[in-house]
């Protein structure tokens, strides 16, 4: 049976390059980066080395850059040590209602410390509402944390104007740029941002590394106590092998970006017109042009997402109801129901989202097996038959 991998947002394979770079530091260069003697000082130069390219690949300085042990982590580094520093002068955070969990929950738990939280409401494409930000913003407001490109549904937020308004205000702004990585341009001083997060295993990279961006001369605090690694703001021998992997995967994305995104996008548009040819009943969510090229999200009326998943699967075709981390649950999305559609059809969402190793074929596969797909499941659902069939 043909396979096909349709889930990138959740999470991509490591790059064959990527793979062939770093073998010679999980097989034989060891040394703790630590170590004063020639074991050590090879792999530091490593690290270093990725951390140059890291730097010249978001428009940074070196110092900036941060190895951390993923997204989730590089977040709740951001948030919390931004806020802890910032104490002093306010309690105050903003964010918006399309978050990942990884900013939706650090910021929750913080108001069990005595931080206070606006949660920002977006508008029907998801687009963060640009007024409401300023109508938000108050004496103690010190941290505003919104998204780059929102990973459910693809749209890609004001982060310069958001930004700038940081900026003139004197808060800090941090921005989830995971998803955007490799898909989008990313430069920090475009962007305005202070901090910024980016997880390696979202573009061919393997799974626990990540970077956290720190303009230099913020007012940041390290959330973690240690031997000193980082330059004192992530403490914790370095996950070698993972930095080295995460440098050379960063340049090849952004190399590659331009070319990539274009092919990626066809295919998206590929998918998205055959889709709305074939099946009737279906919405396609999120910013009509404002997104990301590798993601289409659809809303399909009279079918649960989990047995569409379950069905598609069955056929060899990887996707997703939404974001991987409440696909265990069968709540719907919290992107969707802040975007305004309703919780009925907010259950029959399915995320699709394309890599370097998608092409024509595969989506003519998908559009081969979708509609008997959603047929049957149509066919098997009352309210399809009393409502539309009749
Ligand atoms: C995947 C993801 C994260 C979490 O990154 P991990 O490295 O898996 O911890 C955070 N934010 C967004 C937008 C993501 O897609």
């Amino acid at each position: 049976m043909k396979k096909v991998y349709f889930d990138h947002s959740a999470t991509t394979p490591v790059h064959p390059l990527v793979a062939e770079e770093i073998i010679p530091y999980i097989t034989g260069k060891f040394g703790n980066p630590s170590s004063i003697h020639f074991l050590g000082r090879e792999v530091k130069k490593e690290i270093e080395n990725a951390r140059e390219k890291v730097s010249r690949c978001i428009g940074a300085y070196p110092e900036e850059i941060v190895f951390t042990s993923g997204g989730t982590e590089s977040i709740n580094m951001a948030i919390k040590g931004a806020v802890y520093a910032n104490r002093w002068k306010g309690n105050h955070i903003i964010t918006s209602a399309v978050e990942h969990h990884a900013v939706l929950d650090t910021c929750k738990a913080l108001t069990e410390e005595g931080f206070t939280l606006t949660v920002l409401p977006v508008d029907r494409y998801g687009m963060v509402i640009l007024d409401a930000l300023a109508e938000a913003i108050t004496e103690q407001t010190i941290l505003i944390s919104i998204m780059h490109a929102n990973n459910e549904v693809g749209t890609i937020q004001p982060v310069s104007d958001i930004g700038r308004l940081a900026r003139e205000k004197g808060i800090l702004f941090h921005t989830d740029a995971v998803q955007s990585m490799g898909k989008i341009p990313i430069n920090v001083d475009d962007l305005q941002a202070d901090l910024l997060t980016v997880s390696g295993h979202k573009f061919y990279a393997p799974k626990g590394i990540g970077v956290l961006y720190i303009r230099q001369d913020s007012n940041w605090q390290p959330v973690n106590h240690g031997g000193g690694q980082e330059r004192r703001r992530r403490h914790g021998t370095e996950n070698v092998s993972g930095i080295i992997a995460l440098g050379k995967a960063m340049e090849l994305v952004v190399s590659e970006l331009k070319d990539e995104s274009q092919r990626l996008a066809r295919l998206r548009d590929k998918i998205i017109k055959g889709v709305l040819e074939r099946i009737p009943y279906v919405h396609v969510n999120g910013h009509p042009t404002k997104r990301l090229p590798n993601l289409v999200n659809f809303t399909f009326e009279y079918v649960e997402g989990e047995s569409l998943l379950f069905s598609l699967d069955m056929a060899g075709i990887a996707a997703s109801s939404g974001s991987a981390c409440t696909a265990d649950s069968v709540d719907p999305s919290h992107v969707l129901l802040a975007m305004g559609i309703p919780t009925e059809i907010a259950r029959g969402s399915l995320r699709l989202t394309l890599g370097r190793d998608n092409n024509d074929e595969d989506i003519e596969y998908l559009l081969d097996v979708l509609p008997p797909v959603m047929g049957r499941l149509r066919a098997m659902s009352p309210f399809f038959n009393e409502t539309v069939i009749r």
